[in-house]
């Protein structure tokens, strides 16, 4: 049995309790870890390693961490295949995804942010009348905790370890229950590239233990965090007393907005895409579609079409297009959406269902499958119009006017993404300017510059990373004044 532990301090290490979990792989039902649970103590040692490593990784110059992390970079690149294998293990989505969006988009995190932040200078302020000058120079923040979910989870965790450890921070890693594998494996290659000892840390076990140590935890400086709304709210209240710096990239009930002069073939794939891609286990998943009235009837046709023609299957298989769902729990509450929403009275106008074990291959037999899942004749008040389910389950509702439309997509405590379709480049200007939410896509989805800004707004999240915005996170800018 393969066995997943923390990584303090550069060594790998069972829990001093000898606690333990085990690690199921959703898409068979077998277990397939055993995964150290820790308790304050590791927590305590990881920060204190951390804290200790940070008193001369946050003096290397720049040019120096950069290089160390460009080289880890590549060192994943050449482990993709244990990656990989690891991550489609723990989460049961496809190895074609997981070869080209997660372990490659792991990799390419710490060359961004390693190369971005060697050509960053600060400001200077001349002032004549005072005959001063006043110059900001950055200082990395320390401590810095990084819990992070279960969905991509080598991806999200390295979206904030990246920038962390390249403007000069150490990090204690809480990766989630359901994925420890990749977080504990990336230990391996600091290791091999030379990264010293306690600058990346990792605790295995619940987040209502260690996470809830981290965010209490009087010398984590900053944290940073993807999950849940609700964990975020917990967070915050966790991290009160010590006063944190915080940054929330939290859940999304993403509209995606089609007008009938939208490219409609193109607008049907990528939106296979956004509503079903990971099992639709994507916080930017576009799962509340909106299609103006004349192309409505077309485009659910069309839709439910292009669904029928997903393979689900053995994630391993290279052919199969849709895995399994994280684990059963979450299958069943995906499940629980999908029967309220026929309780109150929508029309289910494609699958619905668990997928029968009869269909699948010998090995997934066991496996926690569903159906892709689109749901029409909606109200806005039902449950799978109005909160998120984090599974293979879209919806579909017809609008008259864009007015509507618009205060219809900002009738949510969301405020993550949205995606509009249409061919005026006026329309599509004016609708994304008047969304709430992080980020607007126009003709596209998941389309992605790591320069950018991303976060949430409402109840998706508080502050942004990515290029620039997440060297204010990971850095403290100090003024220096100078009397002339
Ligand atoms: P989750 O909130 O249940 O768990 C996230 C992490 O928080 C896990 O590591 C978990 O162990 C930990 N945690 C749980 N309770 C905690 C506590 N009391 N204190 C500290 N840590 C705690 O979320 P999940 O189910 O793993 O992930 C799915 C959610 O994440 C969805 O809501 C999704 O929209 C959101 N998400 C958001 C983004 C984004 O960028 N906005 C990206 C991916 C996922």
């Amino acid at each position: 049995m393969k066995e997943v532990l923390h990584f303090i301090n550069g060594e790998y290490t069972a829990s001093h309790s000898g606690k333990t979990f085990d690690k199921v792989d959703p898409a068979t039902g077998q277990v397939i870890a055993r995964v150290a649970s820790g308790e304050v103590g590791e927590v305590n040692a990881a920060v204190a390693a951390a804290q200790h490593a940070f008193d001369s990784w946050g003096k290397l110059p720049q040019q120096e961490r950069s290089r160390l992390l460009m080289n880890l970079a590549a060192a994943i690149d050449r482990r993709a295949d244990d990656f990989i294998a690891a991550e489609v293990a723990d989460t049961g989505k496809p190895w074609s995804l997981a070869s080209h969006l997660d372990i490659p988009r792991g990799a390419a995190n710490f060359v961004q942010f390693a190369e971005h932040f060697k050509y960053i200078a600060t400001e200077c302020w001349e002032n004549l009348g005072q005959n001063a000058l006043n110059y900001a120079i950055r200082r990395p923040t320390g401590v810095v905790a990084v819990i992070s979910p279960w969905n991509l989870p080598l991806l999200l965790m390295t979206w904030k370890v990246a920038p962390a450890l390249a403007a000069g921070n150490c990090v204690v890693v809480k990766p989630s229950r359901e994925t420890p594998s990749t977080a504990s494996l990336l230990g391996e290659v600091m290791n091999e590239v030379g990264i010293p000892k306690g600058v990346y840390n990792v605790v295995q076990g619940p987040g209502t233990l260690i996470g809830a140590a981290l965010s209490r935890h009087p010398d984590v400086h900053a944290l940073t965090f993807t999950g849940e709304t609700t964990t975020g709210q917990t967070i915050m209240g966790d991290c009160a007393q010590t006063l944190k710096k915080l940054s929330f990239e939290l859940g999304g009930k993403n509209p995606n907005i089609i007008f009938a002069d939208a490219p409609l073939e193109e607008c049907l794939d990528v939106t296979l895409r956004s509503s079903f891609a990971n099992q639709g286990q994507v916080c930017l998943a576009g799962s509340r579609i909106y299609v103006e009235r004349p192309l409505y009837a077309t485009f659910v046709e069309k839709l439910v079409e292009r669904a029928k023609g997903l393979k689900i299957g053995d994630p391993m298989d290279p052919a199969t297009t849709m895995g399994s769902l994280v684990s059963h729990g979450h299958r069943e509450r995906v499940m629980a959406f999908v029967d309220a929403a026929r309780a109150e009275g929508a029309t289910i106008a494609y699958g619905g269902e668990r997928v029968d074990p009869a269909s699948l291959p010998e090995r997934v037999k066991g496996g926690a499958f569903m159906q892709p899942t689109i749901i029409t004749d909606v109200q806005e008040h039902y449950s799978c119009q109005a909160q998120e389910i984090f599974g293979p389950v879209v919806t579909i509702t017809p609008f008259d006017r864009e007015e509507d439309v618009i205060a219809r997509a900002n009738a949510t405590e969301y405020g993550l993404s949205a995606t509009v379709w249409t061919s005026d480049l006026r329309r599509g200007h004016r609708v994304a300017a008047a969304i709430d939410a992080g980020l607007v896509w126009i003709n596209s989805w998941f389309l992605r510059d790591l320069r950018t800004p991303f976060g949430g707004v409402k109840g998706s999240g508080i502050g942004r990373e990515g290029g620039i915005y997440s060297l204010d996170f990971y850095t403290e800018l100090k003024n220096v004044c100078v009397q002339l």
